[in-house]
C-alpha cells in the first residue's frame, strides 16, 4: 500500500449466546456462524455476568494444542491450573497469554469477587512451524501493563503492541499482535497506527463508539464486534456516555494473517487432519 489509508469498519457481528466447559454461559463473538474466523483469530468468547451459577462450574481439565488462548479479565478471578505445575490467579486487569504449542491439560475456573464475572479469551492461531513448540506463559498482572493518558479523555491499556510510543508486555513476533484496551469519554479520540495487511477488529463492551474517517464512519454499539477493512490506521470517537455513568471501552485487537490451511477441532488447531488425529492420540495416551 502507497497511499495512507483509514481503516473502515467491513462488517458488524453481534456474538452469539453460549456455553462451555462445565456449562458456563458466555457470549461467543469469533467462531461462530456469523464470523467463523478471522486470520489469525480464531475465537472470541465474552464472558460477563453478575449471576455465580453462570460460570461456577468453571472450566474443568481440558487440553490444548497448536494455538494461544488470551485471558485479560475485567472483573472478578480466574484460577489456573496445568499438567505441568503452572498454576495462579488472574485478578482483573490481568492478562495471561498462553501458548499451548504441543500440547498442555489444564483448568480454568472463575471466582466470585462481589459477584461480578467479566473478561475475554481471544484464540490465536500458531504458524505450522511453531504449532510444536514448548508450552510458556506470558502473565501480567494490572501493575504490569502500562496505562496511558492520550489526553482528551481517551485512555489506552497496552497488553501488546504499541500505542503512543508506549509498548505492551507481551511478545509474540509470528502473528506480531497488538491488544489494547480502550477507554473514549464523550468525544474523546483515537488514532491509531495498525500495520497495513493486517487483521483488525474492535469489539465494544460498553458504550458506543464511532469507527473510521469522514462519511464511511460507521457506529459500533455495545457488544457488537467491528471487523475492519485494510488500511494503515484507525480512527475511533467515544459517543455520549451511557446513563448508567460507564464511559465507552472497547478491545481493539490487531495480527499478522498466518494464510496457512486449518485442521480444528475442539481444543486442537492444526495444520492437517493427520496433525489432529496425533493430537487425539497423544492427548489420550497421556503425553501432553
Ligand atoms: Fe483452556
Amino acid at each position: 500500500m502507497n497511499t495512507q489509508s483509514v481503516r473502515a469498519v467491513s462488517r458488524v457481528v453481534r456474538g452469539m449466546p453460549t456455553s462451555d466447559g462445565a456449562g458456563v454461559k458466555l457470549t461467543r463473538v469469533i467462531g461462530q456462524p456469523r464470523l467463523s474466523d478471522l486470520d489469525p483469530f480464531l475465537m472470541l468468547d465474552e464472558f460477563g455476568t453478575d449471576n455465580p451459577g453462570d460460570y461456577i462450574a468453571g472450566f474443568p481439565d481440558h487440553p490444548h494444542r497448536g494455538f494461544e488462548t488470551v485471558t485479560y479479565m475485567l472483573d472478578g478471578r480466574m484460577r489456573h491450573r496445568d499438567n505441568h505445575g503452572h498454576e495462579g490467579v488472574l485478578v482483573p486487569g490481568s492478562v495471561q497469554w498462553m501458548t499451548a504449542g504441543r500440547g498442555i491439560v489444564h483448568s480454568e475456573m472463575p471466582e466470585q469477587q462481589e459477584g461480578r464475572m467479566r473478561g475475554f479469551q481471544l484464540w490465536i492461531n500458531l504458524p505450522a512451524r511453531d504449532k510444536m513448540t514448548a508450552p510458556k506463559y506470558q502473565e501480567f498482572g494490572p501493575e504490569r501493563i502500562p496505562a496511558v493518558d492520550l489526553g482528551g479523555g481517551a485512555r489506552v491499556r497496552v497488553i501488546a503492541g504499541r500505542a503512543a510510543g508506549v509498548t505492551g508486555p507481551i511478545v509474540q513476533p509470528a502473528t506480531d499482535p497488538t491488544y489494547l484496551d480502550v477507554e473514549l469519554e464523550p468525544g474523546a479520540r483515537l488514532s491509531q497506527p495498525l500495520a497495513a495487511g493486517y487483521s483488525a477488529f474492535l469489539y465494544v463492551y460498553e458504550g458506543t463508539v464511532r469507527v473510521g474517517a469522514g462519511a464511511s464512519a460507521a457506529t459500533v454499539g455495545a457488544h457488537e464486534l467491528a471487523v475492519l477493512t485494510d488500511g494503515d490506521s484507525v480512527q475511533i470517537e467515544g459517543r455520549e456516555a451511557p446513563p448508567d455513568g460507564t464511559l465507552n471501552r472497547a478491545i481493539l485487537v490487531a495480527g499478522r494473517p498466518l494464510r496457512e490451511p486449518v485442521a480444528k477441532h475442539g481444543p486442537f488447531v492444526m495444520s492437517t487432519r493427520e496433525e489432529l488425529i496425533q493430537a487425539f492420540e497423544d492427548y489420550q495416551s497421556g503425553n501432553f
